[in-house]
């Protein structure tokens, strides 16, 4: 049974949780996949029926952002921990070499997903990257055959939202792969060329606050964050009343 905020089911896991369902996932080889939704996904989902579809279809859903289980909280249907889709893919790829595993790093603009591999081969030595290449394309049948001719066990997309949800749920039937991540922007951080909110702003939930202020053209895309916390109000003050 998953946990539903504002629509969106969640399946509500520890991180430690979250990793081993998702290396059992990994191993059944069926290409299943997980998605990584934050209040702006949440408020997308509520908008597009194709990503809504994406999302409950999904094999494993986790709350990426804090504001996931503040609006949990509010409605009364506490999610036992935030579960940051980066963290999980990178506790999934230092599992990898000692289990002889490979990944496919897929998304982010050209030769940003080959310095990724060289980053992250440089941290989990013997690290087997079975092949990369970027998001910016028109024809799917290639990049599925390259895929296919990898084999990887765990493949991340990082289209960014919805395309790579959309992209996930379309082609689960056409893949040879273990397991896919939809991971955003995952790989422009793993690649060196983003930098991702130090730990201490991340315990505090001020993830959203240092990205805000890295890049203050996300304020369009922030601002979905009250509008959730609004939505989530909304609705137990109307579930109270039934
Ligand atoms: N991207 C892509 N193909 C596209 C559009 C976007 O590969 O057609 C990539 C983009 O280069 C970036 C990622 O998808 O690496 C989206 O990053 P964003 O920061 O928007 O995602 P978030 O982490 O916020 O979900």
């Amino acid at each position: 049974m998953r946990t539903e905020i504002l629509g969106v089911g969640f399946d509500s896991l520890t991180k430690a949780e979250a990793a081993d369902k998702a290396f059992s996932l990994m191993e059944e080889r069926r290409a299943a996949y997980v998605v990584t939704p934050n209040p702006e996904i949440v408020m997308l989902c509520n908008k597009d029926a194709g990503m809504m579809e994406a999302t409950r279809k999904a094999d494993l859903v986790i709350p990426d952002g804090i504001g996931v289980i503040y609006g949990a909280k509010i409605l009364s249907r506490p999610l036992k921990e935030r579960v940051p889709g980066i963290e999980l893919a990178t506790e999934l790829i230092s599992r990898l070499p000692d289990k002889n595993k490979s990944v496919f790093l897929f998304g982010a603009k050209p030769g940003i997903a080959d310095m990724a591999a060289q980053e992250l081969q440089k941290k989990y030595p013997g690290l087997k990257v079975c092949g990369t290449e970027n998001g910016y394309f028109t024809d799917d049948a290639p990049i599925i055959e390259k895929i296919n001719a990898a084999a990887p066990d765990l493949l991340l997309v990082c289209l960014g939202a919805p395309k790579q949800e959309k992209w996930m749920l379309a082609n689960t039937g056409k893949l040879n792969a273990g397991l896919m991540m939809g991971l955003g922007g995952s790989l422009d951080v793993f690649a060196g060329v983003v930098q991702r909110s130090p730990d201490s702003w991340n315990r505090l939930g001020l993830e959203w606050l240092y990205r805000l202020i890295k890049q203050p053209s996300r304020i369009k895309r922030m601002i979905k964050l009250p509008l959730f916390l609004f939505a989530a109000v909304g609705e137990r003050i109307r579930g109270k009343k039934q």
